[in-house]
C-alpha cells in the first residue's frame, strides 16, 4: 500500500510537470495536483491500518461463525483452539 499511494505522488507529479509545460494541458495540472493530494493522503491514512494490526486486534469470524481468523497469518481456524493450525501462534 506504501507503494501504491507513491506511485500516486509520482504520477501526480509528473503529469503537473509535464502540464506546465505545455499550454495546452493547463487543466491537467490541476489533475496532477488533485493525484499527489490522493498519494498523500493515502501515505498519511495507511498508518493508522497498520497500528490496528498488531497482534491484540479482536478476532475475526467468519461470516458463517464457524471459523476464526489469526490475527498474525490471516489463516483459518476452528474457533475452540486456542493456537494455529498453521503458524502455531496463539490465537
Ligand atoms: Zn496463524
Amino acid at each position: 500500500m506504501k507503494l501504491h499511494a507513491l506511485v500516486y505522488i509520482v504520477v501526480g507529479l509528473a503529469v503537473t510537470i509535464i502540464s506546465a509545460f505545455n499550454d495546452q494541458l493547463t487543466l491537467f495540472v490541476a489533475v496532477g495536483i488533485v493525484f499527489m493530494f490522493i498519494g498523500i493522503i493515502k501515505f498519511i491514512g495507511n498508518k493508522p491500518v497498520k497500528e490496528l494490526d498488531t497482534p491484540r486486534s479482536p478476532r475475526e469470524v467468519s461470516s458463517d461463525n464457524k471459523y476464526v481468523k489469526c490475527s498474525h497469518c490471516k489463516a483459518w481456524n476452528h474457533p475452540h483452539i486456542k493456537f494455529c493450525h498453521h503458524c502455531h501462534r496463539r490465537i
